[in-house]
């Protein structure tokens, strides 16, 4: 069939949604483009939820992907409020709630991810905060202008950046969490301890090495009991323990699940012509394997890549993780994925809180953070990408260009 007869449907109208939409018609694609959205708002980013936005400093027009006539004027039917709820692989057919029934010719997954759910007495209560989209924002948005004390569970990004906006705000903050410093998981104990100081600094009382035991109260949650039997009296709790990938469509059809929706070099799924991409997306990276990022530029690059795989283009997707983050007047990114690792190596000092840190396995460097320093996230990353071992010394150098740390490279 031509290609201007064909339908192309999006499920998810975030942040990767939306990107693959806009790529599509901008590839050219001038066949039927449905893009279909549980939420009630147009595409919208999320990084503004837990920083600017939820401290009341931008407005939400801000946080738009497009402009509110974008999708009618690109002659994309943007369908929000409604959601997918069956997905038929055979007959290439979806199922919508409205009971519309919707045939494609090619598909795309872009579903996200929801907040992992706390089950524990007093899970229930009000005032228990999670956060993923505007209406969550907007919730505890209210709870930061009325104040008060705001236990969060979790020091990872969110429960942090979280923790950073209420204090921001006033609100008095108590962080608990099993991990020995905030952001153990990915930055490891050394530079984890960077943002423990930073937060301690700002008066947020951390607990950790420890969990939540139960919520209690009566209809509102009015304290938390930790797991090592203390009880810390709030007025709102935020719970940020994670997120996991919405696969339930794609597993239900049979599609091939993993952690996230598994798809090959070229963000195919295991079923020909139905591709993922975004949070939901487990890729299969060309340099680091089965990887699911779960951060604002996967989805800004994957989407606009499953689009041009879509309409057959070659060459797969071979980014390299990057994202960012906000607490107080810190500002970081981080490129590259270390999971494992010798040693980390700094140019200039972190307690200046003006420095990258360099994550090094056999003498190659695998993630790179830079802290209140910019413009050098692209060269980390060349770094990381190049493979090549480097020299310590030079690296932790500020006066060598990142680039030239390289064993092997010498200043021209
Ligand atoms: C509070 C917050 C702060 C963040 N801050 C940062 C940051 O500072 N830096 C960074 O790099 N990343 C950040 N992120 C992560 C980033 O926002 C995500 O990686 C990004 O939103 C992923 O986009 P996505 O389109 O893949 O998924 P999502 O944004 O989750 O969008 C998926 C959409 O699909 C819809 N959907 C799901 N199933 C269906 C269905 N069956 N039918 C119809 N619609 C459906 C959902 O309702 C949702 O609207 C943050 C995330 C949050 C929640």
């Amino acid at each position: 069939m031509a290609i201007d007869q064909q339908t192309f449907a999006i499920v998810g109208a975030g942040f990767a949604g939306a990107k693959a939409a806009e790529t599509l018609r901008e590839e050219g694609y001038d066949g039927r483009l449905v893009l279909v959205g549980a939420e009630p708002d147009r595409p919208y980013e999320r990084p503004p939820l837990s920083k600017d936005y939820l401290r009341g400093e931008t407005a939400r027009e801000q946080a738009y992907v497009h402009p509110a006539g974008f999708y009618a004027d690109n002659d994309i039917e943007l369908r929000v409020g409604e959601s997918v709820v069956e997905l038929d692989a055979g007959r290439r057919e979806l199922a919508l709630d409205t009971g519309e029934r919707l045939r494609y010719d090619r598909l795309l997954l872009a579903t996200g991810a929801e907040p992992r759910r706390l089950s524990i007495p007093g899970s229930e209560l009000g005032g228990v905060h999670y956060l993923r989209t505007f209406a969550d924002s907007d919730a505890l948005r209210e709870r930061l202008t009325a104040g008060g004390r705001l236990v969060v569970v979790g020091a990872g990004w969110i429960g942090c950046e979280v923790a950073a906006s209420a204090r921001m705000r006033g609100m008095e903050v108590t962080v608990i969490a099993p991990a020995s410093v905030p952001l153990e998981g990915v930055l490891g104990p050394e530079v984890g301890a960077i943002y423990r100081d930073l937060h301690l600094e700002h008066g947020v009382d951390l607990r950790l090495g420890t969990g939540v035991a139960s919520f209690e109260g009566d209809g509102e949650v009015h304290a938390v009991r930790t797991q090592d039997g203390a009880v810390i009296a709030c007025d709102a709790v935020v719970v940020g323990i994670g997120a996991a990938p919405r696969t339930q469509l794609a597993a239900s059809a049979g599609l091939a699940v993993g952690n996230g929706v598994l798809v090959d070099g070229r963000l195919e799924t295991s079923v020909p012509g139905v591709f993922a991409a975004g949070d939901v997306a487990d890729h299969l990276h060309p340099a680091l394997g089965r990887l699911r990022v779960e951060h604002w530029d996967n989805a800004l690059h994957q989407g606009p890549a499953a689009a041009r795989a879509m309409l057959g283009a070659p060459g797969g997707y071979a980014r390299t993780p990057y994202f960012f983050s906000d607490q107080y007047d810190v500002g970081m990114e981080y490129s590259g994925r270390a999971v494992d690792w010798d040693r980390v190596v700094f140019r200039g000092d972190p307690s200046t809180r003006e420095f990258i840190a360099f994550w090094l396995g056999a003498g190659r460097v695998m993630a790179g953070m830079n802290v209140n320093v910019w413009d050098v996230a692209e060269s980390i990353q060349a770094l990381i990408a190049g493979g090549g071992r480097v020299d310590e010394r030079r690296l932790a150098d500020p006066d060598v260009p990142i680039e030239q740390a390289v064993l092997g490279e010498v200043a021209s």
